[in-house]
């Protein structure tokens, strides 16, 4: 059973001030097993960011078909954005929000009843519970951080995304992200992350996909891979 399938893949991103349209995603295929811990690794540039963005609903694709826990991106978007909860890659916050109320704000986006709500659950899970009234202002790169995770998690979805989730930080909160998401993982959420880091990849993921210039170059379980490197 595959939580993610991608076929075909396309994203030509349209051509600004003295740039040509270039395309970032070059026909990509690929399936993504439930319950794994799937890494995206690539160099700069290579499309990660926009594969994930296209799987979040931010980018529109160019061509392709997108699956997410078998509901068609096109045919069913509202249940496929459902499915899946993305960390983003940027510390945007709202500066005025304390962090209960950005899980709220988050639940109302995602229309979960107030009855299903459980920010004091989440925010003990990464950490956050005495800052939970604090501005978002005042919180640390670290806390913002896992106020985003957070907030990826309002709306319960099958399937979590993670962007560079530990890029810049302390080996202290990597650590802690890292147990988090295994923590989810073992509770039966897939996880697909994106990372520079070769460490966190062999770490963490059962399966890595190699991206370069907009094309899956190579996949394999994350033993076959790393040792082939
Ligand atoms: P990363 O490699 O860490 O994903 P990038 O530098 O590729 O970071 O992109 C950072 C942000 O800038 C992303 O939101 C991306 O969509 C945007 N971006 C990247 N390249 C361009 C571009 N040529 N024109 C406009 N926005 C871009
Ligand atoms: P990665 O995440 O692997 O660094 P990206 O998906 O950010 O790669 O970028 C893939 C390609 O698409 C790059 O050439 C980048 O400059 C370009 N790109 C990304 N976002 C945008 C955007 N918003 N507008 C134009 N080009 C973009």
């Amino acid at each position: 059973e595959n939580a993610i399938e991608i076929r075909g893949l396309e994203k030509t991103y349209a051509a600004g001030k003295g740039s040509p349209a270039k395309p970032a995603l070059r026909g990509v295929d690929l399936e993504i097993p439930t319950g794994s811990v799937f890494g995206l690794l690539g160099p700069n540039g290579a499309g990660k960011s926009t594969l994930i963005n296209i799987l979040a609903g931010l980018v529109v694709k160019t061509a392709g078909q997108v699956t997410i826990w078998g509901f068609d991106q096109d045919v069913n978007p509202r249940q496929s954005r459902a499915s899946i909860g993305v960390m983003p890659q940027e510390l945007n916050l709202d500066p005025f929000f304390s962090p209960r109320a950005a899980l709220e704000v988050q639940a109302g986006l995602y229309g979960v009843p107030k009855s299903q709500r459980r920010s004091d659950e989440i925010l003990a899970l990464v950490g956050l519970e005495d800052k939970a009234e604090a501005y978002a202002r005042t919180l640390s790169g670290g806390m913002r951080r896992r106020l985003l995770l957070a907030k990826a998690l309002v709306h319960n979805p099958h399937v979590l995304v993670l962007d560079e989730p530990t890029a810049g930080v302390d080996i202290e909160l990597r650590q802690m992200l890292w147990t988090n998401v295994r923590r989810l993982n073992e509770q039966g959420m897939t996880v697909i992350l994106t990372t520079h880091y070769l460490e966190e990849a062999e770490e963490m993921c059962d399966e890595i996909a190699i991206i370069n210039a907009g094309q899956v170059v190579a996949r394999d379980s994350t033993a076959n891979l790393l040792d082939r490197l």
